[in-house]
């Protein structure tokens, strides 16, 4: 229960106030929440081959037979036995595409043969049209001829029994390419797990509504949908919960009955409205594990479980909320997802102006990618957590660590990619 959540000012008792030695680092709370949230396995379902791509693959996928299963040409031209020399060669016939070789190859003769052909018994080698000098129904190679040149040996490309993509991989056109070749038409992939969203707070309003004052459109929700399917889930939107938990109880019971994890916006803090963390530890163990992490943005973010599934409150802040889930979430999600080995996209730039981060914290700076000629320039955007826009404006992030807390202009910088791809690279004015 709430006891053994990390980062809270005292044991058993949700306080004003996060004391920096109590919050964890992200990768630190990450491990542990992995390690004490026990999540489930992903489920698993089998879709056609042209569903499967951006799903992740549920089963190892072995290969059933060599491929190619006969040694084949790679050039248009003629199938001989290397052992003939520069001799030449009588054209005993053709080759055709999709057919099996007429006959086996005598070392005194040569087969046309075009490029994939299947290469005949006897033969080892492939001299090339523009390699063969033509005589009366005779060829004769103009150089040397080696054994194995321009053929493709058969099981050269896989071999039988061999684990050609391991479960966990994310399905890409590579990954198709070989399922369609191991002759995989319905293809084992992890279920899409459902997150429900739920944001909070007395002063929101869906999307539709005219902005009265005070309040503030539900962007976030929509936000964290579209990260989340990008990321391979399923967002279902449950109702906003008010300030208040007796609103925030039945929505949250809801939705983890529906779902198979749930994402909280806001109300994640340790102030008086923010009772997230208290009603997520009334409906079941092991409830928070962290609360309040050592980085800027998204300091009052809670990592949970209700069973084995996992609850994550999110700041409200609309700039924390999506760089928590980009940036520290996604390993999380991962772990729902099914995908092993992801890695977001890094690119590396120059930084146009310092990147500068908090000393003894972890820092994610938003960041703006120019060209600049052919290299990458990479700016810094003021972090204003309230903005919607903000992240809107970016490509990405650069990380900044505890120690390593500034890059000085004209150093290089990594920037990770959202999850989305970002805001596009434009030429430098
Ligand atoms: P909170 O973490 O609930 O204290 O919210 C912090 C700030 O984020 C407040 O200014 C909220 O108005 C804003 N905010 C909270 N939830 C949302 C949301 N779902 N969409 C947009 N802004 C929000
Ligand atoms: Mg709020």
């Amino acid at each position: 229960m709430q006891e053994s959540s990390v980062g809270l000012r005292s044991r058993g008792e949700f306080r004003e106030g996060f004391l920096r030695e109590d919050l964890l680092a992200p990768e630190q709370a990450v491990l542990l929440f992995l390690a004490r949230a026990s999540l489930g396995p992903p489920g698993s379902e089998r879709v056609p081959l042209d569903a499967a791509g951006g799903r992740i693959l549920a089963e190892d996928a072995i290969a059933g037979e060599d491929y190619p299963p006969h040694a084949r040409a790679t050039m248009d031209g003629f199938a001989v036995a290397s052992g003939a020399g520069r001799a030449a060669r009588a054209i005993a016939g053709e080759i055709l595409m999709g057919q099996a070789p007429p006959a086996p190859l005598r070392p005194e003769q040569a087969l046309r043969i075009p490029t994939g052909g299947v290469l005949p018994d006897g033969a080892d080698a492939v001299v090339p049209l523009e390699d063969a000098a033509l005589g009366d129904g005779t060829i004769a190679p103009r150089g040397e001829v080696r054994a194995g040149e321009y053929v493709t040996q058969r099981a050269e490309d896989i071999r039988a029994g061999e684990v050609v993509l391991r479960a966990g991989r994310r399905i890409g056109g590579p990954e198709l390419g070989v399922l369609a070749t191991l002759g995989v038409t319905e293809v084992p992939v992890f279920a899409r797990p459902r997150f429900g969203i739920i944001s909070t707070g007395d002063e929101l309003v869906a999307a539709d509504r005219p902005l009265e004052i005070g309040r503030v459109r539900d962007s976030n929700r929509h936000a964290l949908a579209g990260a989340l399917r990008a990321l391979g889930c399923e967002a279902l939107h449950f109702p906003p919960a008010g300030d208040a938990p007796e609103s925030l109880r039945p929505i949250l019971q809801a939705a983890l009955a529906a779902c198979d994890g749930v994402i909280v916006s806001g109300g994640s803090s340790v102030g008086a409205r923010d009772f997230t963390p208290r009603v997520v530890a009334e409906l079941g163990e092991p409830g928070p594990i962290v609360h309040g992490l050592r980085v800027k943005p998204g300091k009052p973010t809670m990592l949970a479980a209700v069973g084995s599934k996992p609850v994550l409150g999110l700041p409200g802040s609309p700039a924390s909320s999506l760089m928590i889930l980009e940036a520290v979430a996604r390993p999380i999600l991962a772990a729902c997802t099914g995908e092993r080995g992801a890695r977001p996209v890094a690119l590396e730039a120059t930084a146009r102006a310092p990147f500068a981060g908090r000393p003894g914290w972890t820092t994610f700076v938003p960041a703006r990618l120019w060209a600049d000629g052919a290299r990458l320039a990479a700016e810094p955007l003021e972090l204003r957590s309230a903005h919607t826009s903000l992240l809107a404006r970016a490509a990405g992030f650069v990380t900044l660590g505890e120690a390593n807390h500034r890059v000085e202009a004209g150093a290089r910088v990594a920037v990770t990619s959202f999850c989305s791809g970002g805001a596009p690279v434009e030429a430098l004015p």
